[in-house]
This record gives structure tokens, sequence and C-alpha cells, in this order.
């Protein structure tokens, strides 16, 4: 099942369009989601959209959990030692952005950091690592992007500010439920650039996998229906390069992962 956004409703994505969907669950998707997906098998009545209209699947989060140096490679490449538990940090909500939208680039060093997006859709709290999958009811795409010297300023640094710029949390195209994925816990990770392929990665290499990061998020936070999990990028991020590079306008980003889909964004100068 594939639940996205449009016009400021959820819709159901089938391959002949989008259906609205049935009257009872109208936009609590989370709390209707074993019901939705019963109904999904034998939906009907699809629209063709367009793609560009395709919105944020879940515009107001209560929590935006973010995990980094979640994969060795990039660990390494930033000059870190493997951590013994996971880094979290919050990209705040206001920064959400769609699919296939244009970003505007604040002045500094703006980079990508393609990740899989956890969603929740159970209330959870104190889950043991084996049941980690349990609160999860979906897997979108998503775009950590961040201004590096404002993000690496301080000491000790504060992450939170410089990936919460307006757009700078992309997600989507849609929430992909896990009844979707053959195998969930191993799924391809490839951002590109201009053409070129920037990260390119298995979520099967993370330290810190998505049971092991619910479990270890909610020892402290209750978990909530919507609350997203950004679950850490890949090695290939711009900052680390020699040369550096960072997003400049009239870039190109495409944010794929296997079984979930394809996020395409664009940038352009804010001027005030
Ligand atoms: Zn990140």
């Amino acid at each position: 099942m594939r639940i996205a956004r449009l016009a400021g409703r959820s819709v159901l994505l089938t391959d002949e369009g989008a259906v609205d969907l049935p009257a009872p669950p109208a936009d609590d998707v989370f709390a209707h989601w074993d019901d939705l997906l019963a109904w999904s098998a034998t939906a009907t009545g699809a629209r063709p959209y367009a793609e560009a209209d395709l919105e944020t699947p879940v515009p107001a989060p209560r929590q935006i959990f973010a995990v980094a140096l979640n994969y060795r490679p990039h660990a390494a490449e930033a000059g870190y030692e493997e951590p013994a538990a996971p880094l979290v940090f919050t990209k705040f909500p206001t920064c959400l952005t769609g699919p296939y939208t244009t970003v505007d680039l604040p002045a500094g060093h703006v980079d990508w950091e393609l990740e899989l997006v956890a969603v929740i859709g159970r209330e959870a709290r104190r889950v043991p690592v084996e049941k980690g999958w349990d609160p999860v009811v979906a897997l979108t795409v998503g775009q950590d992007l961040s201004e590096r010297i404002s993000q690496l300023a301080g000491r000790p640094a504060q992450f939170s500010l410089g990936k919460s710029y307006p757009g700078f949390g992309p997600v989507g195209p849609a929430l992909v439920g896990l009844d979707e994925f053959p195998d969930r816990d191993d799924l391809e990770l490839t951002c590109v650039l201009n053409g070129e392929t920037v990260q390119h990665d298995r979520t099967a290499n993370m330290i810190f996998p998505i049971p092991r990061l619910v479990s270890y998020l909610s020892e402290f936070c209750t978990l909530l229906p919507g609350d997203l999990i950004f679950t850490g990028t890949p090695a290939g991020v711009g900052n680390r390069r020699v040369p550096q590079r960072f997003l400049t306008p009239g870039d190109e980003l495409v944010s794929r992962i296997e079984g979930v889909g394809e996020m395409r964004h664009r940038f352009r100068r804010n001027t005030p």
C-alpha cells in the first residue's frame, strides 16, 4: 500500500492513479492503517494526478528523529569512530517539503544526505529490539539537507538548526507499507546529483538497523503515530569530498531507494 498526499489530503496511489480514501479513515491514516490495508487491495476509482503535485506524506509529524553516522564508511569519511550508541538530533518539522520541489539555498554550504525514513504508525514506549519493527508501518525516502558551516561551527557542534532551514526535509513520494517489501532490512539507496551517482549503499549496512533505533529512541521518548526517523546517510556527502562540493542553483538531486521510490529536487538561491 502506498499512501501519498495531494491537495492537502491523503490518497492511495495505485498503478492507475490516485484514489480518495474512504470516509471514516479520512486523514488519520495511522489510526486506520490496517483497515486501509484491507481496503486498498480492491480500491477502485483512480484518477490521474501530476507527480509534481505530490506533497510530503506526513505534513505535521509531532517528532522527527534523525541519526548521525549510521553507516561505517560515512563515519570514517567524517573522521569519527564508529559510535557505541545511536547519535540522535532532530530536524524541526517546518523544514519538511514535498518529493518534487525547488529548495531555496541559504548562505553557506548546503549538502545532500540521502536517507531511508521509517514511519511510526503506533504509539510505543520501551520497545525491545526483537520487536523493533512493530511500531513501524511504512518506509519512505528522505533527504537530510544540511548547511555544514552552521552545523559544525559550535564546540560541541549542534546539528539541528543547520539541518532545519525551510525545505531542508524533503520526504516522499509516499508512505510505502511494510507489506510491499520482500526484505525490509536490505534496500539499495542511490543519490544522483546532475546525473552523477554520489551515494550508493544498502540499508543492510546500517550500524544500528531500524529495530535497534526504534528500541533505543523509545527508551527515552514515547514514539507517536506519524513520527519520522531519518536513519542516517551512507558515504558520499559533499563536504567530505576532495575538493568539497555543495549544492548550487540549478542543480538536480535525485534520491532513490529500492522499492520505496524516487524524489527529485531543484535548488535556487534564496535572495531576500
Ligand atoms: Zn543525516
